[in-house]
């Protein structure tokens, strides 16, 4: 039996527990809350989407989780005196689901769309010089499975690229930066900024006043990480001097974003409800069971998620 563990309204839970039971027809997929307490102990594997720490509790013996995100910052959290292993979805589907939206959205700023839209209000007809995207400078902040996916649509779609990693990474086409000197240099020289680094406590807040500073007058941010990545008060305050032309936020510390947020009202902020690449239900069962499938018969755990560096 394998515990299905979350906080998802009972209709997607559901509907989760059925896809994946259909994957795995010989496991036995529950909601947690059936399972009862002498059945607690035997499980060892639970398949969950960003669950309730006090659930995992209740299941003594798991060894590892197979979570239905990819984003598990939360998780990771609440599990770091945990001996429990932590695998996240790793899908193509998403990588590519996440590079259609950094592509939309880069398109978005690139052909000044905020400005137009703006422009409409006030019936006001004034032509923008166009600047070819060989010339429009994007740079990505992480290069893991969406920054790489997101780095190449855009190359492909004829921006010119640049990335920023922790470790040093090589891709073809694609200009890439590692360390503190690296995020200078590349923020210097970019037209927009794309977050799609995981947040740990050495991203938190990493997009700051400092950073925001570096980029040219002019340039634009999207936000498609987590939003404690943004240091949002010093956002605003950049875009509110006219340093930074416009945001772009999908992610926010505390989501929903509340009603009362004074983001929602700034004219140089576009906010999107946490849409930009969501799981896909058919291939993250199918990756799920195929990781499962291989851990019956073999007893390896896939890749986990670094507990020291928190992804
Ligand atoms: P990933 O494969 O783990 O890649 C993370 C990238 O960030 C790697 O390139 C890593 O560098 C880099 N990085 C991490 N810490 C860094 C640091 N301190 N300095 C510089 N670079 C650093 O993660 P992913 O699958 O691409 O996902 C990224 C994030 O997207 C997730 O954590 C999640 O928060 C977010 N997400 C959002 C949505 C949405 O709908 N908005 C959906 C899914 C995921 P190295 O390559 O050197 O390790």
């Amino acid at each position: 039996m394998i515990p299905f563990i979350s906080q998802l309204p009972k209709v997607e839970k559901t509907l989760w527990i059925s896809a994946l039971n259909n994957a795995l027809p010989n496991e036995n997929i529950v909601d947690f809350n059936d399972i009862t307490p002498d059945e607690k102990p035997h499980c060892k594997l639970a398949i969950v989407a960003n669950p309730d720490t006090r659930a995992l509790t209740e299941f003594k013996n798991l060894i590892w989780l197979h979570s239905i995100w990819a984003g598990v910052e939360k998780l990771m959290l609440s599990l770091s005196d945990s001996s429990i292993e932590v695998v996240r979805l790793t899908d193509p589907m998403l990588s590519k689901t996440m590079a259609e939206a950094v592509l939309a959205w880069s398109l978005y700023i690139h052909r000044d769309m905020p400005r137009y839209a703006k422009q409409q209000q006030n019936s006001l007809w004034q032509q923008h010089p166009y600047l070819p995207a060989s010339e429009r400078r994007i740079g990505i902040l992480g290069l893991g499975e969406l920054g790489q996916a997101s780095a190449e649509q855009l190359q492909q779609n004829g921006f010119n690229v640049m990335g920023w990693s922790r470790t040093q990474k090589r891709i073809a086409n694609i200009s890439t930066y590692c360390g503190d000197e690296g995020l200078a240099e590349m923020a210097s020289q970019i037209d927009i900024l794309v977050c799609l680094l995981p947040l740990t406590p050495a991203t938190l807040g990493i997009v700051n006043k400092a950073l925001l500073a570096l980029l040219p007058k002019g340039s634009s941010v999207i936000n498609f990480a987590r939003g404690a990545i943004i240091n949002t008060e010093e956002l605003i305050i950049s875009l509110d001097s006219g340093h930074i032309n416009h945001a772009v936020l999908d992610v926010f510390e505390h989501e929903p974003l509340s009603t009362k947020s004074a983001l929602w009202q700034h004219p140089d902020i576009t906010i999107l409800p946490h849409i930009s690449a969501p799981t896909n239900l058919n291939s993250a069962c199918e990756i799920v069971a195929k990781n499962i499938i291989t851990f019956r018969a073999t007893g390896k755990i896939p890749a986990t998620v670094n507990k020291t560096t928190g992804y």
